[in-house]
């Protein structure tokens, strides 16, 4: 059975119960039931994503007044951690298409708005996120793609790693460098799926993470028209460190808080049911199992509390949300693994073998500390903040 948040943790926004049910809900009828699947096969949740954009939960990042629900960062935190305990890959599909629609709904022009986030809003649209390239690698915020410009177009040229929805998104939100910029000088832009030049490389087969279609993405010469460029020149910053960050952060914490809560909710199924057939006690009886089980739920519920507190203070504005934000992702990160691994242990043989549910979270959780910002950088980072140091 799906695991159902806690119901003591904060409500965020008075519509958040009645999303909460929809997304509840889908997760239990269709992404639940495909989650094996996925991993064993590298499938991507086409069917899961289909069901979001069907019940009209797409656009929870786009505008009311443009079809969409007007989400922040509770929203996207409460649907990536439904989604992420039952499916992981499913969580991250999720996650980066709501975080490019946060991207493209931030500085959106009227044409944007029609073309991409009513679309979005309407369940005809999926984005994502294309920003690392190995040439940078955890330095996402330092592309080497370049943007020519070409009479009305841009002609753009680089490769991008690591694609989530990669090949099956109809656009996909990119970073480039300008012709002479300095690096970290960047303009986003949305290039949308069939532009010429575009090239998709090796399909994904990750250890983890395995049907979130990962892709490399080759540009050579990709013609792009200058109404996809997101905001103006000088804009970089702020989309990295006021849109890009916060909300990939929360879909990420909220992913990996719902491994971790799975991680638990798999260890108590197993403590309450396992027996002994020459004794018979229960694993439920065992004082060192007792322990371990509550260091894991103390480990949950702290990781809870840091992340809603981080969305909270994030979708209010607060000053001094930045490290909350920052240390949420590393936080949830560092749980999941902890707890999948406890996971493994206490469900013993049963978890090893034949690659079972516990180790798929196990896989699936160790994404978390390499996907950038890793979290050896937000950890530096959120110190540098209390510190009052600039974080680069
Ligand atoms: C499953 C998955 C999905 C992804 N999806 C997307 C996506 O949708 N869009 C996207 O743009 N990217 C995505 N990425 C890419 C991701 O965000 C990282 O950019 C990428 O994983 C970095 O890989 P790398 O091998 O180049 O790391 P490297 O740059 O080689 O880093 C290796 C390690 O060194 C550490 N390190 C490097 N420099 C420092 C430093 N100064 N201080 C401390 N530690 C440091 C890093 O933290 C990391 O742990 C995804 C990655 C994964 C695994």
């Amino acid at each position: 059975m799906t695991h159902r948040p806690h119901p003591m943790e904060p409500s965020l926004s008075p519509s958040l119960p009645a999303l909460k049910a929809q997304f509840a809900q889908i997760v239990d009828e269709v992404v639940a039931p495909r989650a094996a699947a996925v991993d064993a096969g590298c499938h991507w949740p086409r069917e899961s994503l289909e069901a979001f954009a069907a019940a009209g939960l797409a656009g929870l990042q786009v505008p009311t007044h443009l079809g969409g629900h007007g989400g922040g960062l509770g929203e996207l935190l409460m649907a990536t951690e439904l989604i992420g305990a039952a499916c992981p890959s499913s969580a991250l599909c999720f996650g980066m298409h709501c975080v490019g629609t946060a991207v493209i709904a931030a500085k959106a022009t009227p044409w944007q708005e029609e073309h991409y986030l009513r679309p979005i809003a309407a369940g005809r649209h999926l984005t994502t996120l294309a920003l690392s390239e190995s040439g940078s690698g955890a330095h996402f915020y330092l592309p080497g793609t370049t943007l020519t410009p070409a009479g009305p177009d841009f002609l753009v040229d680089g490769v991008k790693q690591f694609v989530t929805n990669g090949g099956h998104a109809d656009s996909y939100v990119i970073s480039t460098l300008s012709a002479g910029a300095d690096a970290g000088d960047f303009s986003c832009l949305v290039v949308d799926a069939g532009t010429p030049g575009i090239e998709w490389l090796a399909p994904w087969e990750g250890f983890g993470m395995r049907g979130n279609s990962s892709r490399g993405m080759r540009l050579s010469g990709a013609p792009v028209p200058s109404d996809r460029l997101l905001g103006e020149h000088g804009d970089q910053v702020w989309y990295v460190f006021e849109v890009v960050a916060p909300y990939f952060l929360m879909a990420m914490a909220g992913t990996y808080l719902g491994v971790a809560q799975s991680a638990l909710d798999a260890a108590g199924e197993h403590l309450r049911n396992r027996s002994y057939a020459h004794s018979g006690e229960s694993l439920r009886d065992v004082e060192t199992l007792q322990t371990r089980y509550a260091e894991m739920w103390m480990a949950v519920e702290k990781t809870r509390a840091l992340v809603y507190e981080a969305a909270r203070r994030g979708d209010a504005g607060d000053p001094d949300a930045l490290p909350y934000i920052l240390a949420c992702k590393a936080d949830a990160g560092d749980t999941a693994v902890h707890l999948a691994n406890e996971a493994m242990t206490i469900c013993g043989g049963a978890a090893y073998r034949d690659n079972s549910r516990v180790a798929q979270m196990l896989r699936d959780a160790r994404a978390s500390h390499v996907m950038s910002p890793t979290t050896d950088l937000l950890r530096l980072w959120t110190g540098r903040s209390l510190l009052g140091l600039p974080l680069l």
